[in-house]
């Protein structure tokens, strides 16, 4: 079967590697759609936990189609999605409910081969029915978007609340949805990109502010005394530095966007204590993809409007090696036919 295959971080090639054979307890799902994501990009640029060479592809959907012996509850043509993170279940982390960080942690495109591939093989723990009239573009987003769930779940954003969210990309875009869906008054979106933020608008979002240089002045008029929650989803240090700066006293930041390992910001403790600022980070999902199914299918989101580019697999190592693909598109979504 074909699959692209990172062999080293930079190098990336369409290969033919032998089809997964399913161990007693997996299933072979023929993976139809797999997003692209910023962790994807980390892997083939070596900065990011990964082992190579690795079929990179976590956020996957596709039909059942060869079944181990040992899995209840699947057969042969279930349309599904699949978790990637593979938990040990007996670790301290996993044995006090927080699996996410698990001590002897796998992932299907990260440290195993994931859905860059025309099948993948997964245990049946991992695998999700998807409803009929679900498609399986919507299904590729039920990962990222339970990523999101779990950041929002931790966040607790109450009745009223104004909502500051830096970066109008795939996330930031995802995220400000489901915000405004729920309780909060205002919801408040940043990018530099003004294509991005016209999307921004289209989607129901209350406001949206070009990041230019009177970006502090226009989200001080917007919220004079701050916003009650900022979420940074840039992933850039210097962005998420300025969260401080906009979020009201007593009031919470989250740092969503997944900045570089080794960048620092610059924070005054002193400030924190006398605002009375809480700070809060989300890795991963934590068995939210049910949650996350459902939003998606009874509408709370549009996922299919932020699908900025649908590619095949032999346009994957295009995809990773031009810079423009990176920073000009929302979401690249990976469609495999088999011919
Ligand atoms: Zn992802
Ligand atoms: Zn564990």
């Amino acid at each position: 079967m074909k699959a692209a295959v990172i062999e080293k971080p930079g190098k990336i090639s369409i290969k033919e590697i032998p089809y997964p054979k399913p161990g007693s307890d997996e299933v072979v799902i023929q993976v139809k759609n797999c997003g692209i994501c910023g962790t994807d990009f980390h892997i083939y640029n070596g900065d990011y936990l990964g082992s190579y060479p690795i079929v990179p592809g976590h956020e996957i959907s596709g039909i059942v189609v060869e079944v181990g012996p040992d899995v209840p509850g699947l057969k042969i043509g279930n349309r599904v999605t699949a978790d990637p993170n593979i938990y040990c279940g007996a670790c301290y982390f996993c044995r006090t409910n927080r699996p996410n960080h698990c001590q002897n942690w796998q992932a299907l495109g990260v440290t195993r081969n994931g859905g860059f591939a025309e099948y993948i093989a997964v245990t049946y723990k991992n695998v999700y029915k998807i409803p009929d009239n679900m498609s399986f573009l919507d299904a590729a987003f039920i990962e990222p978007v339970s990523c999101i769930v779990y950041g929002l779940r931790r966040l607790k954003i109450i009745s009223g609340d104004n909502v500051l969210i830096f970066g109008a990309g795939p996330i930031g875009m995802q995220m400000a949805q489901l915000v405004q869906h729920g309780n909060a008054a205002s919801v408040t979106i940043t990018d530099l990109n003004q294509a991005r933020l016209k999307l921004a608008k289209k989607l129901g979002i209350s406001k949206t502010v070009l990041s230019d240089d009177k970006l502090s002045q226009t989200l001080k008029r917007i919220a004079p005394l701050g916003f009650d929650v900022v979420i940074d989803a840039t992933g850039v240090a210097k962005v998420a530095e300025m969260a401080v700066n906009f979020v009201k006293n007593t009031g919470k930041i989250m740092f969503f966007g997944v900045c570089p390992p080794e960048d620092k910001v610059m924070i005054s403790p002193f400030e924190i204590y006398k605002r009375d600022l809480e700070i809060y980070g989300s890795y991963a999902l934590c068995y939210t993809f049910y949650p996350a199914l459902d939003l998606i299918n009874n509408g709370a989101l549009d996922v299919k409007s932020i699908v900025s580019n649908r590619v095949s697999l032999k346009d994957l190592p295009m995809v990773f090696k031009s810079k423009k693909f990176k920073n000009d598109s929302m979401k690249i979504m990976l469609e495999i036919r088999i011919y």
